[in-house]
């Protein structure tokens, strides 16, 4: 895979050696055990897989490139490159400025843009409607366009599904960049509708067996589907793409329930002109993250951190899936770790801030999981390992706890 300039400052020696060492050991990438690092006291599992993807990267390299380029310009990004406030923040201490916030809110109103400025567009994408906006401003789009090619394959899958007369059901969150983005694509090319999770999923279904009535689609799904869409009409062929950050495995629920719908309907023998096959969308790194995140549920850790952006919907599901066994506590940064009692946390699902006090158990030897998402620097995982390191006595040096990763 390709690789990208990115600076160096992201980077911690630390975690390029574990990488480096589990990647040496497992070149085809089919063990996802945690990585453990014994320092006596208190032993960390780091996830097989975590931190900066391929999009991720890609957009940082452009990003600094187009400031790099462009002294003396305005330089302004649509919106957040990436969801992690410490790359964001990089990018304004450079003068980078933002045009929106991560929900569309206009933040510098279109109208001061002149041919003469710089727009980047962020990894997730932008709409159909805004490129069109920035290109009637004399804006060149591509220059500086640092939209995941992940993204764009997800694109041109609902295109491809699109010109077939299915219609594009979205698996994503409505309000995020991404899903925005492609959801302008899809109704380009067809009938196209989002839902968020596997429970609206199955009340969309409810429409198609006909157990609810039409007319409620409109309220029920308002703002969530494309213009004229007719419910008697555009639920008869349906193909599912997700945003690429979603819970892989909740994106082949959902999937596999309107695959089960169409079978229920038309008959297994007439599913290929009710159904379309999408399964080739999925992000490598999402699905990498992830699974990783299943191997670290095997271990018997004490607690989990997992670092990333609050508004970051990869991290999020991380989260998720390791709550379901460990306390797990989302945090930015080490900043949010207080003292060897207090954690600062965000809850995800509530959007609120949380602190937690006594979050390390008081035992002999404390197991902590530790892993980031697909926007979180190393540096910062680095930091966060350092800070919870501190609060232990007696704790083998960094030398002694790595040195497996010489053999
Ligand atoms: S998570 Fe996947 S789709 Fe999103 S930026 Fe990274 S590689 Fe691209």
């Amino acid at each position: 895979m390709k690789t990208f300039e990115i600076p160096e400052f992201y980077h911690s020696p630390l975690i390029t050696q574990i990488k480096s060492y589990r990647k040496l050991q497992d070149p085809r990438k089919r063990d996802l055990s945690p990585t453990y690092i014994d320092f006596g006291p208190v032993g960390f599992y780091i996830a097989r897989h975590f931190g900066f993807c391929y999009g991720v990267e890609n957009a940082i390299e452009i990003s600094f490139k187009a400031v790099n380029e462009n002294p003396g310009k305005r330089i302004f990004l649509l919106s957040q490159m990436i969801h992690n406030p410490n790359v964001n923040k990089d990018l304004t201490d450079n003068g980078v400025q933002f045009l929106q916030d991560t929900n569309g809110k206009q933040l510098i109103s279109f109208d001061e843009l002149t041919p003469n400025d710089v727009v980047i567009i962020p990894a997730f994408g932008a709409t159909l409607e805004v490129e069109e906006l920035l290109k009637q401003k004399g804006i060149e789009v591509q220059k500086y366009n640092t939209t995941c090619p992940f993204v764009e394959r997800v694109w041109k899958k609902s295109e491809q599904i699109g010109k077939e007369n299915y219609t594009i059901i979205i698996h994503g969150k409505y309000t995020h960049e991404e899903t925005r983005a492609t959801f302008s694509r899809s109704a380009q090319s067809a009938p196209a509708i989002v839902v968020k999770d596997l429970t609206e999923a199955k009340k969309l279904s409810d429409f198609i067996t006909g157990k609810k009535d039409a007319n409620l689609f409109y309220e029920e799904f308002k703002d969530k589907y494309s213009a004229n869409f007719d419910i008697n009409k555009h639920l008869q062929q349906v193909g599912v793409i997700n945003q690429t950050t979603m819970l892989a495995t909740e994106t082949q629920e959902i999937a596999e329930h309107f695959k089960q719908v169409m079978i229920a309907k038309y008959g297994e023998d007439n599913l290929k002109q009710h159904f379309a096959d999408t399964r080739d969308t999925l992000c490598y790194a999402t699905n990498e993250n992830q699974d990783a995140t299943y191997g670290l549920l095997k271990t018997d850790a004490d607690l989990a951190i997992v670092v990333g952006g609050y508004n970051s919907s990869n991290t999020s599901h991380l989260v998720e899936l390791l709550e379901q066994k460990f306390p797990t506590y989302f945090i930015s940064s080490d900043k949010e770790i207080e003292s060897n009692t207090l954690i600062h946390h965000f809850d995800y699902p509530n959007q609120k801030r949380l602190s937690t006090n006594d979050f390390i158990p008081k035992k002999e030897k404390v197991n902590i999981i530790l892993t980031s998402g697909a926007s979180c620097p190393d540096v910062v995982v680095e930091k966060v390992l350092n800070k919870l390191l501190s609060y232990f006595k007696g704790i083998k040096t960094k030398e002694e706890a790595f040195s497996f990763t010489n053999q």
